[in-house]
């Protein structure tokens, strides 16, 4: 008789979703499916909010597919300003857009404007 014989540990591991063996599991990794950056284009702009006050967008990277929170912060980071998360685009405060592409280049993103 083997040690583990009969118990949890003696059982090969399966899925818990679709309860297959591990090895025969077609489920999709848990999480989001991430694009890779070089498969996507990063459109900078300069835009105008109230009381004249210049925010550096950046629009074109979809929330499902990119790390948008983590992106954010390397960004207040390397611009040294404030910035917010909006429904699908990135917003800093200030003109920030050499900075900005540097970064979002380091990263592999492609960039317009
Ligand atoms: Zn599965």
């Amino acid at each position: 008789m083997r040690l583990f014989e009969g118990t949890a540990w003696d059982r090969p591991p399966r899925c818990d979703r679709c309860d297959e063996l591990e090895e025969n599991c077609q489920c999709p990794p848990p999480g989001k499916t991430l694009t890779p950056p070089a498969k996507q284009t990063a459109r900078l702009a300069l835009e105008k909010r109230k009381r004249g006050k210049l925010v550096t967008t950046i629009r074109g990277l979809p929330p499902e597919e990119n790390e948008l929170p983590d992106l954010l912060t390397q960004l207040k980071d390397a611009c040294g300003a404030g910035g917010t998360l909006k429904d699908d685009w990135i917003e800093l405060q200030g003109d920030h857009r050499p900075r900005v592409r540097e970064l979002l280049a380091r990263i592999g993103y492609r960039i317009r404007g």
